[in-house]
């Protein structure tokens, strides 16, 4: 059944210190929605003000508060009550998301799921943050290596997945006893923004988590540079990442980013085509292809590509596109103009490169949708290859050898995903092993478990989230000597 359109927008509030708070000059930003063109959310437009308010109180609460110094059973109670909690409001944040980012409901719904899984997942590391010891450096000597929370750690995500993302940020910073300030897209600041209702019915403590709405200039900035922050988590293009990292470069402050990819699926003639052009078609339409695990690029063995081509064409004309609140709808609204603009410009590109357009390649009439979209006899140098699109377009190219597809999934500055169609062993981990990206997937495509650390090679970022990895990075070592029985050395044993 259609959801009907919200009556009247969702009116929000920072969360700052446990108080809901306007901004601090009392300026807001709106939302419309990019699938209806209605005002759906009316969100504090915070300053560097409110950055600084935020951060001295995540601040106190590390240096000061309870949640470092709590036990992990105590920090895992709750961040397990979070994840029932989201599981309890998923029809709303579902419905939040979709208004807001234009994705179909569908899929809002299932990430919501996801997400709460992240917290489960979450509060069993909170519980298994251990270190280290060494009991091989002499009878005198026992080294313990115990494992610190990083301290205050700014997160700022993008629009594509809102809550899904923030969900493989914080619930484990929070895990391991960090605080934290965060700053949600412009564009879909809603769900994030009721996570601080549900942190707070939660039970967790006061200024442990701030939430802020605003613009990455000044608040993303501001969150970047100021001193008391100990490290940043950040999702989005790779272009902003740069520039986060430079500038944390500058403090020395640890970084973990999270970017873009242009994610190769290879496909060997010996396979079933039918799975195979399911995962083609889902992998590229999936969210809009605003994912950055986008299977974006097709690389199919010639002796099997015009027949695959065929099928793929075919499922794509069978995609829904339209009004996101249709649970049938499986391509909705792209996010903004900007995006759209983005998107047609690679279609003019592919134009003049050369590329063979078999599908879609425009707008719809109305509204902010692209049509689903395939480019055929696209060569490796060609932007549409290269470059992440960020749309529902797919770039076909053919290979003749298992080095020649090597070459080609490795000719990006990406590094994201892969994955490798085949039933002979060895291609499949020469693949795995030749590629260079943080997850291949082996006859499948855009899996994804909590228990698996998830990041990219290359440009596609720095660090990993996810998995038992996360520990790694919301958290220092310290290396502790414990020296037993009398003490010799180098003066005591000259008196
Ligand atoms: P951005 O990387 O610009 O935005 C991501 C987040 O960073 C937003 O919260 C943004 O704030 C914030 N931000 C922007 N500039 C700064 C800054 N200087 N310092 C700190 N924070 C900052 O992504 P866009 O939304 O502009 O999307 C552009 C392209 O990025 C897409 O076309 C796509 O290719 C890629 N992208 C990749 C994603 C991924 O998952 N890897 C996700 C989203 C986009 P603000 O709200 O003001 O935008």
């Amino acid at each position: 059944m259609k959801v009907s359109l919200p009556l009247k927008p969702f009116q929000y509030q920072n969360l700052i210190d446990g108080k809901w708070q306007n901004a601090a000059d009392g300026k807001t930003f709106e939302r419309y929605s990019p699938a209806h063109e209605v005002l759906v959310g009316i969100y504090p437009k915070s300053g560097e003000a409110d950055a600084i308010l935020a951060i001295d109180a995540a601040r106190k609460a590390f240096d000061e508060g309870i949640w470092p110094r709590m036990s992990g059973a105590e920090r895992a109670a709750i961040i397990l009550k979070a994840a029932s909690l989201i599981r309890k409001n998923a029809e709303e944040l579902a419905f939040i998301e979709t208004l807001e980012s234009g994705k179909p409901i569908s899929q809002a719904k299932d990430e919501m799921e996801w997400a709460a899984c992240n917290w489960d997942y979450a509060a069993t590391l909170a519980r298994h943050t251990k270190g280290e010891s060494f009991n091989s450096l002499g009878e005198d000597m026992l080294a313990i290596v115990v494992k610190e929370p990083i301290g205050v750690v700014s997160m700022i995500t993008p629009w594509n997945f809102p809550l899904l993302i923030i969900s493989q940020k914080l619930p484990l910073a929070l895990a391991v006893g960090c605080t934290a300030v965060v700053k949600p897209s412009e564009f879909t600041s809603g769900t994030t923004l009721k996570l601080g209702g549900i942190l707070k019915e939660a039970g967790l403590p006061d200024g442990v988590v701030n939430i802020l709405s605003g613009y990455g200039d000044p608040v993303g900035i501001a969150m970047t540079n100021h001193p008391m922050v100990d490290m940043i988590s950040f999702t989005g293009s790779t272009s902003v990442g740069k520039r986060i990292a430079a500038a944390a470069g500058q403090k020395l402050k640890k970084v973990e980013l999270e970017l873009g990819g242009k994610n190769p699926q290879i496909i060997f003639p010996d396979v079933d085509l039918t799975e195979v052009v399911d995962s083609v078609v889902f992998g590229v339409y999936f969210n809009m292809g605003e994912c950055c695990n986008s299977g974006s690029r097709i690389l199919v063995h010639e002796d099997i590509a015009d027949e695959l081509i065929k099928k793929v064409i075919e499922k794509s004309k069978q995609v829904k596109v339209g009004d996101p609140l249709d649970p049938q709808v499986k391509v909705g609204a792209i996010i903004n103009q900007q995006q759209m603009e983005k998107i047609s410009g690679y279609f003019e590109q592919a134009a003049t490169q050369g590329a063979k357009l078999v599908l879609g390649g425009k707008a719809t009439e109305h509204g902010n949708y692209i049509l689903p979209t395939i480019y055929d006899e696209v060569k490796p140098e060609m932007s549409i290859a290269k470059e992440e699109i960020f749309g529902p377009v797919l770039s076909i190219i053919r290979f003749k050898t298992l080095d020649e597809a090597i070459r080609i999934a490795n000719d990006t500055l990406y590094g994201l995903s892969a994955s490798v169609w085949t039933k002979d062993i060895d291609k499949a981990m020469t693949i795995s092993r030749k590629v260079k990206a943080g997850t291949i997937w082996i006859n499948t495509f855009m899996n994804g478990y909590a228990e698996l650390p998830f990041g990219g090679y290359k440009e596609s970022g720095l660090g990993r989230e996810m998995g038992a990895a996360a520990i790694d990075e919301f958290t220092e070592m310290k290396t502790i000597q414990i020296h037993i029985g009398p003490k010799t050395g180098w003066w005591i044993s000259d008196k």
